[in-house]
């Protein structure tokens, strides 16, 4: 069994596709928390570290993060990690950002078929 548009897989995929080279050490960690109450929040969803020796960039995602935002957290480490500790979130991570977004939505349309119909439970 697979679960068709699993926005992991497909995330993954999109970034895959683009940087077919780039290594990166990625996980999830239930160790990185986030919250907000009213107009405060706190926390992280995630973060790329850059080791100073020559090792690859490590992503840590939070295992707390709701289906909904996924995506788009994947999305933003990726690109910090193809964008370089040096780009922040400048025109450069944007780009990046906007190309992994891009080309998940490219794949997710491609994957709808005629056939898909909403099963009610
Ligand atoms: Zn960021």
């Amino acid at each position: 069994m697979t679960i068709w548009n699993n926005p992991i897989d497909t995330v993954m995929q999109a970034a895959n596709e683009l940087y077919p080279n780039l290594k990166v050490f990625m996980q999830f960690d239930p160790g990185v928390k986030h919250g907000k109450f009213l107009f405060l929040k706190w926390g992280t969803h995630g973060y790329t570290n850059f080791p100073t020796d020559k090792n690859e960039p490590q992503i840590n995602i939070s295992s707390r993060i709701d289906l909904g935002r996924i995506v788009e957290v994947i999305a933003h480490e990726i690109a910090h990690a193809v964008a370089g500790y040096v780009a922040d979130h400048g025109k450069e991570w944007k780009t990046e950002f906007d190309k992994i977004f891009d080309k998940y939505n490219e794949i997710m349309r491609s994957k709808r078929t005629e056939t898909s119909k909403p099963h009610k439970l």
